[in-house]
């Protein structure tokens, strides 16, 4: 599945990151022989695009170097964990392509080693069991400004503090009455770094080991065991984690790891005006807002499969976006950029009429149907040609005609000629209308000589509108959108509710379509000529009855940024 390797001597040296930088001086220093990394998600949402970031960074560092890339779930708080949540993730870092090595790993599947690795510390005298409740905890802390205070449990004997660690295990000690805690330095100007706990007490049914455990690691000791554990090199995480470089230092140096992992920080990908918090996508689910955690308009992987992203595309913008020490945020019409690149030359461009006009041609024989020639993608040869049936009665987009046109319309309207796309001129000549006084259906003759292909050119006109024959078109739901978030409101309101666009969702239920697209199968996609990129839904479309998603519409203000080297 994956492409080509690229080895790192053949990677510009310009164009390397400050990630790739640091692999190549391990490596030149012979403290890194074959790179590993890691994505560990932590299995309590669906991912969103900032996790494809990291996914395919690991994967990408892994792959540059001929070296390993691995799935771990870090579970280990089993409070908000779940096997759906899993299994979501697995599937996205599939489809992404980041293949990762054996199996998927999980933390949990470590916890017997973790608790020898605690026990290894307090026989070191450097862990101790403390009384101290959570709140204690925190005033014996300090802050930023005040050093903290020695928990008056820090002196245990070790003896005292190995049965102490082992009742724990054994369920002797109720939820939170009992810690063990790393000894190091409650002086610290980091305050991670001041005795911090790293075991817990806290009945919990675990996804994966079930009630076997009362007692749970905390993820700054476990981190950097699993890391060590699977021999990761360079453990790749967001610049949050900086203040805790020290603690995960610290770990694989009292643990005496004989290659241990080495922790380094990049910003995290934001886009502007989407939601990726996971408790606020929840909480749309919940409401009903949004269609489930795929529901197109989010940023969820899931979401964009749905919705007819490909993994092509978020690779490129990926590229686009590069690697970063400074947060800062990127305009979501760049991953609609890189979706239209993908598209434009692997996708055949079909004729469909959103919001139908009828339009008859009172010259073209009754009875007579035509099948057409018409290329699959006029800029891509090698895609070949299809027939699509032409005769009297067409449907047109209601924006294609107008009685009173302004300045500068070239579409129909009455006396005016247009092209009918791979087909004929026509000239409008008349109109139906509605008691209403509504245009109902559109008049007009054909010039048989002005045949697409035909080679005519006697006259030139100056709109080309598409259509689709009346009597076999395929009538289907088609739903366009806008971005979920009211770009004018801002992404939340003052109760942390998401400012939800009332237009984020169309559902346009009679949109005529080419017959071929009612065989398109959920996942498929296509160019609708002139009205966009759209994709037959996944969870909607049944077979002989897609209803497509639109993608992304054909233009965007995005400008392609300058590329600065
Ligand atoms: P969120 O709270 O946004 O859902 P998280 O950090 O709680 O994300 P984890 O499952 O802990 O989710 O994340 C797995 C990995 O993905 C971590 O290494 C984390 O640093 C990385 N990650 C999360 N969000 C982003 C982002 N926006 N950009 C890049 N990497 C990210
Ligand atoms: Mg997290």
């Amino acid at each position: 599945m994956a492409s080509e390797k690229v080895t790192a001597e053949e990677k510009e040296p310009v164009s390397r990151n400050f990630i790739e930088l640091e692999i190549d001086k391990d490596i030149a220093a012979g403290k890194t022989k074959t790179v590993c990394t890691r994505f560990p998600p932590e299995p309590n949402g669906y991912l969103h695009i900032g996790h494809a970031k990291s996914i395919l960074l690991n994967y990408g560092l892994a792959k540059e170097y001929g070296g390993r890339f691995l799935l771990r779930f870090d579970d280990t708080n089993p409070m908000k964990e779940k096997t759906e949540f899993v299994n979501s993730i697995v599937r996205d870092v599939e489809w992404l392509g980041a293949a990762y090595e054996g199996d998927v790993r999980f933390a949990s599947n470590y916890f017997d080693q973790m608790y020898e690795f605690a026990v290894k510390l307090i026989k070191k005298g450097k862990a101790f069991v403390c009384d101290l409740s959570a709140d204690q905890i925190r005033q014996y802390r300090g802050t930023l400004k005040e050093p903290g205070k020695n928990s008056p449990f820090r002196d245990r004997s070790i003896e005292e503090n190995l049965r102490l660690f082992e009742e724990m295990k054994e369920g002797k000690y109720p939820d939170g009455s009992k810690t063990l805690r790393a000894k190091i330095d409650m002086a610290s100007p980091n305050i991670n770094m001041r005795d911090p706990v790293i075991y817990r007490v806290a009945r919990m049914t675990h996804h994966n080991t079930g009630d076997k455990w009362c007692i749970y690691p905390m993820y700054d000791f476990a981190h950097p065991i699993e890391d060590a554990i699977e021999g990761v090199t360079h453990s790749i995480c967001t610049l949050e984690f900086e203040d805790h470089r020290p603690l995960y230092d610290w770990v694989v140096r009292e643990l005496e790891f004989e290659n241990p992992p080495r922790q380094i920080e990049f910003a995290k990908l934001y886009l502007t005006n989407v939601v990726t918090g996971k408790r606020y996508i929840k909480k749309l689910v919940e409401q009903g807002i949004v269609d489930g955690w795929d529901d197109p308009r989010l940023v969820t992987i899931a979401a964009l499969r749905r919705r007819g992203y490909t993994p092509e595309s978020i690779r490129m913008f990926m590229e686009m976006v590069g690697v970063s020490k400074s947060n800062s945020s990127v305009d979501y019409a760049m991953l609609d950029y890189c979706i239209r690149e993908d598209l434009k030359l692997s996708r055949p461009r079909m004729m469909a009429v959103l919001h139908p006009l009828k339009l008859v041609i009172d010259n073209y024989p009754r009875d007579q149907v035509e099948y057409l020639d018409v290329p699959n993608n006029q800029e891509k040869e090698e895609m070949g040609s299809r027939k699509v049936p032409f005769g009297r009665e067409l449907y047109i987009e209601q924006e294609d005609f107008m009685e009173i046109p302004p300045k500068k319309y070239f579409r129909l309207y009455p006396g005016n000629e247009v092209r009918l796309m791979n087909a004929y001129f026509v000239t409008c000549t008349d109109v139906v209308k509605d008691e209403q006084g509504n245009v109902v259906e559109v008049h007009c003759t054909y010039d048989p000589q002005t045949r697409s292909g035909s080679g005519f050119t006697g006259r030139k006109v100056k709109g080309t509108i598409h259509w689709v024959y009346a009597p076999t078109a395929f009538k289907a739901v088609v739903r366009l959108y806008e971005n979920l978030v009211d770009e004018s409101k801002g992404v939340y309101d003052e109760e942390g509710n998401v400012n939800v666009n009332p237009n984020s969702l169309t559902i346009l239920e009679n949109a005529m379509l080419e017959p071929g697209l009612g065989e398109a199968a959920g996942g498929d996609s296509f160019q609708f000529v002139r009205n966009g990129y759209f994709c037959a839904d996944t969870k909607d479309s049944r077979p002989g009855k897609p209803v497509f998603n639109r993608i992304v519409p054909l233009k965007s203000s995005f400008k392609l940024p300058k590329k600065n080297n």
